[in-house]
């Protein structure tokens, strides 16, 4: 899927719109979900133009892919979630319902977070 800059995270990036900042490095930029869903809901995002995952993961360089995941491990740093424990997940298409079209992680702690899915009817 072809890049649209005009995405609210793209808009977030270029300081357009404000966001509530946890962290920021070369790479990434991580900030408190508008409509938080456990009591810490912090999202992660790349500073380049990947739509999912899938993107970053086959297009990023090395740095830009490490610089990313350090970013992770220091927001978990200072969000002080380690010891308790969190969760992590990647919405991406249609079945995933991703609704912002960069890639972004979802960072969820705060409580506990039950089991990971619900049982599906296949
Ligand atoms: P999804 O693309 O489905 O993985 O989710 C996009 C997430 O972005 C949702 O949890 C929204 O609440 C969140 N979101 C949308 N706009 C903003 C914004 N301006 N600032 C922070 N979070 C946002």
């Amino acid at each position: 899927m072809a890049y649209n800059d005009q995405n609210i995270f793209a808009k977030i990036l270029r300081g357009e719109i404000p966001c509530d900042k946890v962290y920021e490095n070369d790479y990434a930029l991580a900030f408190r979900d508008i409509a938080p869903q456990t009591p810490v809901h912090v999202l992660v995002i790349p500073k380049g133009p990947y739509v999912s995952y899938v993107e970053f993961s086959e297009q990023a360089s090395d740095v830009e892919l490490a610089g990313f995941m350090r970013a992770v491990g220091a927001v978990a740093a200072e969000l002080g979630i380690a010891e308790a424990g969190s969760r992590i997940l990647s919405n991406q298409g249609e079945d995933g319902h991703q609704e912002v079209p960069h890639f972004h992680l979802h960072m969820l702690a705060g409580k506990n977070l039950g089991r990971m899915i619900k049982p599906i009817d296949k």
